[in-house]
């Protein structure tokens, strides 16, 4: 079986920090470089960030994120259970915000989409959204080195 994590909480500032760590630390295993690892934890930053400031429309909710290793890619899906988004390719867009008296400069997905190799954006039929993104890691000097299935090790530098 491929290494997966799976985190379900609320969708309540603060958590974009517990989960961009968590996920951050779960892709260790694949020997990324600081860089890599930094993009990572940033893409999921800004979409457990939208989960959290737009789904739910000042009201409560849940965000559900999965992050899968295989060969040496992760692959990530951020889920809430909010409203959706009329038009995905609008909010695409760079400088697209519904927020901007709340000084949201409308980058996020523009963020998510220069840090990870794949975005995918897509309304659940049951409501909510998911971000899929994945990430090939090259390694230092575009070796990397991948750890055994489900172990986690320290990198050796
Ligand atoms: P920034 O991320 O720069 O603070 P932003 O969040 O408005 O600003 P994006 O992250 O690019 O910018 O998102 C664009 C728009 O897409 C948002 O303004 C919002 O309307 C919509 N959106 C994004 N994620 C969600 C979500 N999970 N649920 C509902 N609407 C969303
Ligand atoms: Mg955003």
């Amino acid at each position: 079986m491929e290494p997966f994590v799976t985190i379900r909480t609320t969708a309540t500032g603060g958590n974009e920090a517990y989960l961009r760590s968590c996920i951050g630390a779960f892709c260790v295993t694949l020997n990324p470089t600081l860089e890599e690892i930094n993009d990572v934890k940033t893409a999921v930053s800004e979409a457990v960030t939208n989960a959290i400031v737009h789904a739910y429309r000042g009201g409560s909710g849940e965000i559900c994120v999965t992050a899968r290793l295989s060969n040496r890619t992760v692959y990530i899906d951020v889920t809430d259970y909010g409203c959706g988004i009329s038009d995905i390719s609008k909010a695409k867009q760079a400088f697209f915000t519904t927020s901007p008296e709340d000084e949201r400069s409308g980058l996020g997905f523009t963020v998510m989409e220069t840090f990870m190799d794949s975005l995918d954006v897509r309304n659940n039929a049951d409501g909510g959204v998911t971000v899929s993104m994945s990430k090939v890691f090259k390694g230092v000097d575009g070796v990397s080195v991948s750890a055994p299935k489900g172990v986690a090790c320290a990198r050796a530098q």
